[in-house]
């Protein structure tokens, strides 16, 4: 090829057809939710903060309750982030500080947007026996942190099939779907799940960063096999990207542009600086307004943690 300057950068179809992303395995850690119940943690991580505004990822379960125990989470805060719900199997009661009372059930979003501040609990049902889903926060940006704070429920999004595989839209569009949940960032969530081993080729936009969360069963890229204890991060930059799921496989693919600015993330609390963070617990510790309450939270009030730096002293 001639290498005039008026010549686009070679790239050889075949090369770039077999070329595949270097990617980042991180090791998901495992943390508490509720009372007890071990989850494992794919966002944040020491290598890993965020994917676009995706600030924090939990994959919960799946989980049998063997005495009816269930998950139940008490009332606690959040700011300038949006909390997302994508439930696989089992059902959970939202209720929060609007007088939201809302059940979720497998194939539904629940999106809450904390603004300047929300309280919600989380709740099983008497008797449930099962329980999978992943947990997602949105952080959101400056602009929109100190907003109302609101409540969605999705029971329908988008599905098709592609390739053998069942894709759900969860936020964004991706080949001319549109989720119809409301995030104030270029954003993508997907669900690829197949029951028979599949392989596709996913269309993808080179200024999002993309990570990869297998749900269930095994997700190749090349010659490489990840499972539910990894999260992949695949970094930005890419058109596209071949992969292969086996048999009763499920993945979840997140998407977003690179957040700006830098985000500090405490306990419930997401915000831009620490003074923000720092009110925001004295709000919840005293019990402002500005967090109301859920009515009927029988006393389940989440105490937070001190805060793991030192208060000002005086100093600038
Ligand atoms: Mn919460």
């Amino acid at each position: 090829m001639n290498p005039s300057q008026q010549t686009p950068p070679q790239q050889p179809a075949d090369a770039a057809d077999r070329r595949q992303p270097a990617v980042s395995r991180i090791v998901l850690r495992s943390a508490e939710l509720g009372q007890g119940l071990a989850i494992r943690r794919a966002l944040p991580t020491r290598q890993r903060r965020m994917v676009g505004a995706w600030c924090f990822l939990d994959h919960v379960g799946p989980v049998r309750f063997e005495r009816a125990e269930g998950l139940h989470v008490g009332a606690h805060p959040h700011t300038a982030l949006q909390t997302f719900t994508w439930m696989i199997q089992g059902q959970l009661l939202h209720r929060d500080s609007l007088g939201s009372e809302q059940l979720i059930r497998p194939g539904q979003v629940n999106l809450m947007s904390a603004g300047r501040g929300i309280v919600h609990t989380e709740d099983s049902l008497p008797g449930a026996s099962d329980l999978h889903a992943a947990q997602l926060w949105i952080a959101l940006p400056p602009a929109q942190a100190d907003s109302e704070p609101s409540f969605d429920h999705y029971p329908e999004l988008p599905t098709w099939q592609q390739d053998g595989i069942a894709c759900t839209l969860l936020a964004g569009s991706y080949a001319g779907h549109c989720a119809p949940t409301r995030v104030h960032t270029p954003l993508l969530g997907m669900d690829l799940a197949t029951g028979l081993a599949a392989s596709t080729t996913l269309e993808l936009n080179p200024a999002f960063e993309y990570g990869l969360l297998p749900l269930a069963g095994v997700l190749r890229l090349g010659a490489e096999g990840f499972r539910d204890d990894e999260f992949v991060y695949l970094g930005q930059g890419l058109d596209r990207l071949e992969l292969e799921l086996e048999a009763g496989s499920r993945v979840l693919l997140l998407g977003g542009e690179p957040f700006e600015p830098p985000v500090v993330m405490w306990w419930n609390f997401v915000g831009f600086d620490r003074d923000y963070i720092a009110q925001a617990q004295a709000d919840w510790e005293s019990g402002s307004p500005r967090f109301g309450r859920v009515e009927g939270d029988q006393g389940r009030r989440l105490d937070a943690p001190k805060l793991p730096w030192s208060q000002p002293s005086g100093q600038p």
